[in-house]
């Protein structure tokens, strides 16, 4: 697949780690499967993706100073 953004570069998959910062605290979520441009760098999160690590990252911040997990995928069927 090609990249939208520069026209140029072979997207790739692959597993980023992404972190936010909020009064003082710290969250990082790592092996967060993206799709990556490795021609113009831009990373693509898919909409699940985006919405779960949204979900991890707020809990997180909520709750611990410094918190790394790894991220869990979307429950995609309700069990
Ligand atoms: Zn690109």
């Amino acid at each position: 697949m090609r990249c939208n953004d520069c026209q140029n570069g072979d997207l790739l998959e692959e597993l980023r780690h992404k972190s936010a910062v909020s009064n003082g605290r710290v969250a990082v979520v790592t092996d967060v499967p993206v799709t990556v441009c490795p021609s113009c760098g831009m990373v693509w999160y898919s909409e699940d993706v985006a919405v779960e690590l949204d979900t991890m990252l707020s809990n997180m911040l909520a709750h611990d100073t410094v918190s790394v997990r790894p991220f869990r995928e979307p429950a995609t069927t309700a069990a």
